[in-house]
């Protein structure tokens, strides 16, 4: 790892902790069993366990905006694995699903991303934890809001980021 440093405080009390939380994000097929796949197989080896799962939601695509919504989810998870670890894993998920990688940000059938790790801030060339991208968007915030609602990031609450965007088609399902 290049770069580790201590962050906020992530664990969200005895009853709830967690390891990390990962997003998910389907936009292609039947986009809410995609999201119930993802989570099966990512948990179908036993080295990930969900503690916490957030309602479903629809959402406008962003990024690329010729595109189809997409549904999103969070989990909060317990894991003995380690950060590359556990994004090796989420890609072999996205991988075994199906997923073909076209222009940035566009069409997926499934996408998991690592949005925090304990409180681990990591800037290595392949893994960004925190997940640099959540403080701007309502599609990450809300279900992240579900899971975690204590979490703060770089000082920030969860509210105080979605004060500042749009969160209007951030739909439930
Ligand atoms: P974004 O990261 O902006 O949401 P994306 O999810 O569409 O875009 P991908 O094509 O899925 O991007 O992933 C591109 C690369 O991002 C991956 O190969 C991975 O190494 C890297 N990456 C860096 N940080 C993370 C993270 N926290 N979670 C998942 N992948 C990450
Ligand atoms: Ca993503
Ligand atoms: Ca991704």
């Amino acid at each position: 790892m290049a770069k580790v440093e201590r962050m906020d405080a992530h664990r969200n009390g005895p009853a709830h902790a967690f390891d990390a939380i990962l997003g998910l994000g389907s936009n292609l097929g039947d986009r809410t069993h995609n999201i119930d796949e993802a989570i099966r197989l990512l948990t179908a080896d036993g080295s990930i366990r969900v503690v916490a799962r957030s309602k479903l939601y629809r959402s406008a695509p962003w990024g690329v905006t010729d595109q189809d919504w997409f549904v999103n989810a969070c989990v909060a998870v317990q894991t003995g694995l380690s950060p590359h670890a556990l994004l090796k894993q989420c890609q072999a998920v996205e991988n075994d699903m199906g997923r073909i990688r076209t222009r940035r940000w566009g069409p997926r059938i499934i996408d998991v991303d690592i949005l925090t790790f304990r409180d681990l801030v990591i800037a290595d060339p392949d893994l960004t934890v925190p997940h640099p991208l959540i403080a701007g968007r309502a599609f990450v915030l809300v279900p992240l809001k579900d899971v975690a609602p204590e979490l703060k990031l770089g000082g920030r609450t969860i509210d105080s980021m979605l004060e500042k965007l749009d969160s209007s088609e951030v739909q439930l399902v």
